[in-house]
């Protein structure tokens, strides 16, 4: 089966949006949802009440407030699975704090995201390839913190804390995070705690986890090394998922100090991945992948031959209309 067939007829960078559903606050406070799924195509959606001249936006998909982790990792799949035919793939949770990001890529227990499915099933088509492919599993966990690396497999104590990291450039010239731990993966049932301990890590340290974790971003790679028992060819290829820091701008009482430091590096980050991913859209030669750590991690993933997918997440609600503007422009954008 050769999922990059379907993939090639598409191109190689597609943004989904996802609108979570109207949750028990708003619904008291009266809130009332602003997007519109029935008045237009089936991949576009209309927002309700706003003056901003674009209301209408059309993505590669819509995901609608019903839609279940099943539904929306079956449109995932194909892209996920490429990486074991030796491409490189990204996939991005982007919006405000609150829209899904987490609950999309993370999940919870009983509703599990991309992340845990997506392991799933690369063990499964392994599992279905060995008689002519040999694949070995590696995963890798880290945050991006005002624009700093940090381990999330490594537990950060007082006595031994967590070594900064720093990206470097390979002989072959790709980009590298030496001293990265690097978890080699065997089977399904192990892959929710490793998981479940790097979302603990990323969150120590903080009084309330959301908190933290809103404004920092999670990436979690998959590296898979594969051999062709056949011909003996050897291929080394990067999954990477990534949980973004929340998009949204802060109130201006909030945005002194600590605060400010922190939301003009995810603004430059999240601008810098933007800018970066545009430019591939519209194949510019220079492509800025230097202007934040963010970028600079993935510039060996995002461009060429790689695939990228980026969920934009989004409220429904008419208290977060401005927001969810501002994300459905960025996806525009992006497109
Ligand atoms: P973010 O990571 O973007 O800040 P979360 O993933 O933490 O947002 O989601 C906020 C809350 O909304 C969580 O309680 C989550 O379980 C819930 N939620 C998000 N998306 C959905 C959805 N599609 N269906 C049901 N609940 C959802
Ligand atoms: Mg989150």
């Amino acid at each position: 089966r050769l999922y990059n067939e379907v993939i090639e007829l598409k191109g190689n960078i597609r943004v989904f949006c996802r609108c979570r559903p109207l949750n028990h606050d708003e619904v008291t406070k009266g809130s009332t949802s602003v997007v519109d799924f029935e008045s237009s195509q089936e991949n576009e959606l209309k927002i309700i009440g706003s003056d901003s001249s674009k209301k209408q936006f059309k993505f590669d998909h819509i995901f609608r407030p019903e839609d279940n982790q099943e539904a929306v990792f079956a449109q995932t799949l194909p892209l996920v699975v490429s990486v074991l035919d030796g491409f490189n793939v990204c996939i991005f949770a982007y919006g405000q704090t609150g829209t899904g990001k987490t609950f999309t890529m993370e999940g919870t227990s009983e509703n599990r995201g991309v992340n845990y499915r997506t392991l799933e099933q690369l063990f499964k088509v392994s599992q279905e390839r060995s008689e002519i492919m040999k694949y070995e599993l590696f995963v890798s966990m880290l945050e991006v913190y005002n624009e700093k690396i940090r381990d999330l497999l490594v537990e950060d104590t007082e006595q031994q804390p967590t070594k900064k990291l720093e990206i470097k450039q390979s002989a072959e010239g790709t980009q590298e995070v030496p001293g990265l731990s690097e978890v080699a993966v065997f089977k399904t049932d192990e892959v929710w705690e490793i998981l479940k301990s790097g979302s603990r890590v990323r969150s120590v340290g903080s009084t309330n986890a959301n908190e933290l974790s809103s404004r920092s971003h999670c990436l979690l790679r998959v590296t898979v090394r594969g051999e062709n028992l056949v011909n003996g060819q050897r291929t080394r290829s990067h999954l990477w998922l990534v949980d973004l820091a929340g998009s949204e701008r802060v109130g201006k009482i909030e945005v002194e100090g600590e605060r400010l430091k922190e939301s003009q590096f995810i603004n430059k980050s999240l601008s810098a991945l933007g800018d970066v991913i545009s430019a591939l859209a519209s194949k510019t030669s220079h492509i800025p992948y230097r202007n934040s750590k963010l970028t600079h991690i993935l510039q060996s993933s995002l461009g060429g031959d790689c695939k990228t997918l980026m969920f934009v997440q989004i409220s429904p609600s008419s208290s977060d209309l401005g927001e969810t503007i501002c994300s459905l422009n960025f996806a525009s954008r992006v497109r």
